[in-house]
């Protein structure tokens, strides 16, 4: 099967599974830049459901960029505790703030270009907003779904190198398709399939979605 067959079965599959076993987060249902942004920092090392119950007590103090940039760094330490690495943590929610705040219109950014200048925000951090709040068909590649590229592909790299690859970065954007709704569902299946069944140590194959098709499959 030659690759481009194989990523639009994988999507195809990956929407089926998504529809009945996809993840609900707080993010998800709330696709403003700001939430989208917080999250993501947030979600950095540390695990999906620990952010999604933290969340929204977190946003009710800060709701916007401007209330964040006026925040003292002492107070959000303080609050970020329950997550761990607060203090880096706090600095990065600080100046990601106070540069957007201070910004022309104040507003998160809707290019790729403008996003990857504010601090702390990286490849998949900007992808991630592209697609999720701005709709655009782009895919969103972390640790996670670099190792779910390279199995169902049968590809080998090393961990460090996966997630900047070219190589996976095209595959997974042929995966993710050209059609927004869907990318973000696309998307969101893959963090959970890497989050869920296909995990580092022990791929679960049985209960995974794209068995069929994975060239690691140990089914
Ligand atoms: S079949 Fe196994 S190795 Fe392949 S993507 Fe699914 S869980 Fe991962």
């Amino acid at each position: 099967m030659e690759s481009h067959q194989r990523a639009t079965l994988v999507r195809r599959l990956l929407l089926k599974w998504f529809r009945s076993s996809g993840r609900s987060f707080y993010w998800r249902e709330n696709r403003d830049p700001y939430v989208v942004l917080v999250s993501e920092l947030l979600l950095k090392k540390t695990a999906a459901p620990v952010v999604d119950r933290f969340l929204p007590a977190f946003l009710k103090r800060f709701p916007d960029f401007a209330s964040l940039s006026r925040a003292r760094h002492a107070t959000l330490v303080r609050i970020l505790q329950p997550l761990g690495l607060s203090d880096q943590r706090a600095g990065q929610l600080r100046a990601l703030a106070q540069a957007i705040s201070g910004s022309k219109d104040g507003c998160v950014p809707a290019t790729r270009q403008d996003l990857l200048a504010l601090p702390g925000v990286g490849e998949y951090t900007a992808n991630s907003l592209l697609c999720v709040s701005f709709g655009q068909a782009v895919p969103v590649v972390d640790t996670n779904v670099a190792r779910i590229v390279m199995r169902a592909f049968g590809i080998g790299h090393s961990r460090c190198e996966a997630r900047r690859s070219p190589e996976i970065w095209g595959l997974a954007a042929d995966i993710t398709g050209n059609v927004p709704t869907r990318a973000v569902e696309v998307n969101w299946a893959l963090l959970d399939l890497g989050a869920n069944v296909c995990t580092a140590r022990t791929p679960r194959c049985r209960d995974c979605p794209v068995s069929s098709i994975c060239r690691s499959s140990n089914t």
